[in-house]
């Protein structure tokens, strides 16, 4: 039986400077061995480097990695039982695909039975079989870049680490390679650790996000939780497009005072906005959840409608509301500039963040968190 920290990275107090910058601040992190997680963030973050320290490639500055239970700040990367992939990876010319995959077992020599049996499987796992005696330049770029990941495959590691693989495909070619990612993930269950600045790759690929600004984590968890929990306002407008409306809102005696409006927040909200005792808040909604009509409404602020955009399969309908601007998308059915309209606010849509430092004050108990089986049942009954 395998022990819980087999395969697991534990980062404790982790810090990384390069002369006068600080990559990485004291930096807390605990993976599971076989988890598939997704260090997400705008670049200059910190991501590369905290995957190449996992990898041995960096040293760190201070406090301490555990692989397996074991402090690694000394092991050499050669003994800590990684496959990377690259953004820019470089297969051999000269070696055909099935030679280029199996070079880092021959140089180890492994038994040439192993590598027959590994080699036939990684082929066939990533359809490359019919390719294998091909040279690189005979391929396209999608099966290049699927030989780059049978290497890594190949070598059966427990810890698989992928600094943006797929920046290099087009967009037909990275939706097929984000599956075969998961299928390989799913095979082969090693610790799974992608870098990505790219939002949609890491919700459809990770388990858990790990979401870093300026070298600190700024949420850790499923996509589900944050997208629908986001700890802060940074975690709230990077995740989902268009972004998070977030608008001033002061909270005073039940109510939010937004600009001259006033929103009665029901009794759930106001415990929560009760507790976090900051009065200057943030009001956010997702573009996808603010519903309007020409009609007043419960739970509804007034805007006008400035301009729209077309997204192919939807409108973003752009909004003043009192001197803030707020987006909606809308299916079609489109208001005309200048119109007043109503926006409903929906009790079980909204976030409340601190203005002064961007936190979220938290979520009221009655709104079960997302991916729980009552969420479905209670979608859109959360008034009072
Ligand atoms: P990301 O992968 O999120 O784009 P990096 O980990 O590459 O971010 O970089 C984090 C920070 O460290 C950036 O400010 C970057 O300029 C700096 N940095 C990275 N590598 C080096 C290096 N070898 N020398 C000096 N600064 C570096």
């Amino acid at each position: 039986m395998q022990s819980e920290n087999a395969n697991s990275i534990v980062f404790e107090h982790v810090g990384k400077r390069y002369n006068k910058t600080e990559a990485i601040r004291d930096f807390h992190l605990t993976i599971s061995g076989g988890e598939r997680v997704i260090l997400l963030g705008p670049s200059g973050c910190g991501k590369s480097t905290l995957l190449r320290m996992i990898a041995g490639l960096e040293e760190i500055t201070s406090g301490t990695i555990s692989m397996a239970g074991k402090p690694v700040n000394h092991v050499p990367c050669g003994e800590r039982g990684v496959a990377m992939v690259f953004q820019n990876y470089a297969l051999y010319p000269h070696m055909t695909v099935a030679e280029n995959i199996t070079y880092g077992l021959r140089a180890h020599h492994v038994e040439k039975e192993e590598i027959a049996s590994r080699l036939a499987e990684t082929l066939d796992m990533l359809q490359l079989t019919p390719y294998a005696k091909r040279l690189p330049k005979e391929l396209s770029g999608g099966q290049r870049q699927r030989v780059a990941l049978a290497r890594a495959v190949i070598k059966r590691s427990p810890y698989f680490l992928l600094d943006e693989p797929l920046s290099n495909l087009d967009a037909q070619l990275r939706l097929h390679a984000r599956k075969e990612l998961v299928k390989i993930h799913e095979q082969y269950h090693q610790t799974f650790i992608y870098v990505t600045h790219d939002q949609i790759e890491a919700m459809t690929i990770g388990q858990k996000i790990v979401l870093l600004k300026d070298g600190e984590v700024q949420m850790a968890d499923t996509p589900a939780m944050i997208y629908s929990r986001p700890a802060n306002v940074f975690t709230a407008k990077f995740i989902g497009s268009p972004s998070m409306n977030i608008i001033d809102a002061d909270y005073a005696d039940g109510q939010l005072h937004i600009g001259s409006q006033t929103f009665r927040l029901p009794e759930m909200w106001r415990r929560q906005a009760d507790q976090a005792k900051d009065p200057e808040l943030y009001l956010g909604i997702r573009p996808e959840h603010l519903v309007f009509s020409d009609e007043p409404l419960d739970h509804a602020i007034e805007g006008t409608v400035k301009y729209e955009e077309y997204y192919g399969n939807r409108y973003g309908v752009y909004l003043d509301v009192n001197g803030m601007e707020m987006i909606a998308l809308r299916d079609g059915d489109l208001p005309e500039n200048g119109d007043k309209v109503f926006l409903r606010l929906d009790p079980d849509k909204i976030h409340l963040f601190r203005r002064t430092d961007g936190t979220s004050i938290g979520y009221p108990a009655e709104i079960p968190p997302a991916g729980s089986p009552l969420r479905e049942e209670t979608d859109g009954n959360g008034a009072e």
